[in-house]
């Protein structure tokens, strides 16, 4: 992408009225646009992270026998009705809408009951099962307080996968399996140090449901860690008793403030009975089938990675899902050098490697400002200057060393990253 042709505005100043890091950041960066509070449309850049994210997502999601499908936002009133989930008073996010004749429909906040109704039609017997199906799905939820940018808004893309199974041990093998998908995605995605399993409220059987919580000064959350089993407890359920079931050690907890960035959940039999999703077992009995909820929140993600790594200068983006990996910057208006950053760029182009040039007639400290401001993890200057010195120069964002290497050296130097 050349940076002539990019939609985009960066901004001095982020809006008065945003209070939180991520998105004041992220719009400054041309990522977002605040539409109102709690409501950002994704920017060209920062739909390339969202959708790096998906794809990291996805892979795990796929090879736990996830499919992929696709649920509709408009839900029906009597499905929620049945479960109890209905009334405001106790689900107190729904947006809720009328049909033109008058009759109540709500908003998709959760999945948990169209899906379940709909696995009626699908799943008749023993052998329909286990079905693991999962989406990628905007849900809208009427956050009364939605000040902290894309980490908490009204309406945000979530990965939220549901599992099927037909009794209690295999669905306690699968949801063991996904513990340890979710443990991999963080890590992939960047966060894998900061990113802990932790016991919350909620969840059929043990009482508990599974969170994932990335500590993070701006986090909502409070939870009690320990480091070395890598292990938290959510203020929320904090006692003798799940101090006990999760193996920590009392004396060695640290308080901190964190991020939910995922939740896992066992809804054992109840909601199949209070819907109706029966299947025939081998004996030729009626069984209800055993219900798992399993969250990721791919837009609050983008909001914790900006959080955990932003620095003074800018947005820092993992390598992993950083919409571009090189920020290419052609200064000066010699012949040489253009025709060099030209070269530059059809060379990364044709290997794949994701490429913004900044094609434009911009001083040198406008492209590097840029540069850093996007997170971009690599800058690649291209100078009089730079090919007196014998070719293009390298920097890391987060590093202030200068690197001086061979437009042929790229790819391999830019897929191995660990490479010195
Ligand atoms: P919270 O306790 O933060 O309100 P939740 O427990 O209601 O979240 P879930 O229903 O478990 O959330 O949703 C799954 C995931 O979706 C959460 O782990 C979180 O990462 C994300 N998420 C939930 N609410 C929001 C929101 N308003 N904006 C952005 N992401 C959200
Ligand atoms: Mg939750």
């Amino acid at each position: 992408m050349r940076r002539s042709q990019l939609f985009i505005k960066t901004r001095k100043e982020a809006p008065a009225d945003e209070e939180s890091k991520n998105a004041q950041l992220l719009i400054r960066a041309g990522f977002i646009y605040k539409d109102s509070a709690g409501v950002y449309a994704l920017l060209p850049m920062g739909l390339a992270v969202i959708e790096n994210i998906k794809r990291i997502v996805r892979h795990e999601m796929n090879k736990q026998g996830g499919n992929e499908l696709l649920m509709t936002s408009l839900q029906r009133k009597e499905l929620w009705e049945h479960t109890d989930r209905w009334d405001d008073a106790k689900v107190d996010i729904w947006f809720k809408s009328h049909l033109a004749n008058g009759s109540e429909v709500g908003l998709a906040w959760s999945h948990e009951e169209p899906i379940s109704d709909m696995m009626r039609e699908f799943i008749a017997s023993y052998r329909d099962l286990p079905a693991y199906v999962y989406q990628f799905q905007t849900k809208l939820r009427n956050e009364v307080r939605a000040k902290s940018g894309v980490m908490r808004s009204r309406e945000f893309i979530m990965k939220d996968l549901y599992s099927f199974t037909r009794s209690d041990e295999e669905h306690q093998k699968f949801y063991d399996s996904m513990t340890q998908a979710y443990l991999r995605i963080f890590k992939e995605i960047g966060l894998g140090g900061d990113t802990y399993l932790t016991y919350a409220s909620g969840g059929a059987f043990t009482q508990f449901s599974h969170e994932f919580q990335t500590v993070t000064g701006n986090g909502e959350d409070t939870i009690y860690l320990d480091r070395e089993k890598g292990i938290a407890i959510n203020e929320e359920v904090m006692s003798d008793e799940v101090v006990a079931q999760a193996g920590v050690n009392r004396d060695k907890l640290d308080k901190v403030q964190a991020a939910e960035v995922g939740n896992i959940f066992s809804f054992g039999t109840h909601k199949s009975e209070q819907l109706g999703l029966y299947f025939t077992d081998e004996d030729g009995s009626q069984k209800p089938a055993v219900l798992g909820s399993y969250g990721i929140g791919v837009t609050r993600l983008m909001g914790v990675v900006t959080e955990h790594f932003a620095d003074d200068k800018g947005l820092v983006w993992p390598e992993n899902i950083a919409p571009y990996m090189v920020y290419l910057a052609g200064l000066g208006d010699s012949e040489a050098a253009r025709q060099a950053a030209d070269a530059a760029y059809d060379y990364l182009t044709e290997n794949h490697i994701k490429v913004l040039y900044d094609d434009r007639d911009e001083r040198p400290g406008e492209k590097f400002a840029d540069a850093d401001l996007f997170g971009i993890p690599y800058r690649l200057v291209v100078s009089d200057k730079s090919l007196a010195a014998g070719g293009l120069e390298l920097k890391k964002r987060a590093s202030t060393e200068v690197e001086i290497v061979q437009k042929d050296q790229l790819a391999n130097r830019l897929k191995n990253p660990l490479q010195a």
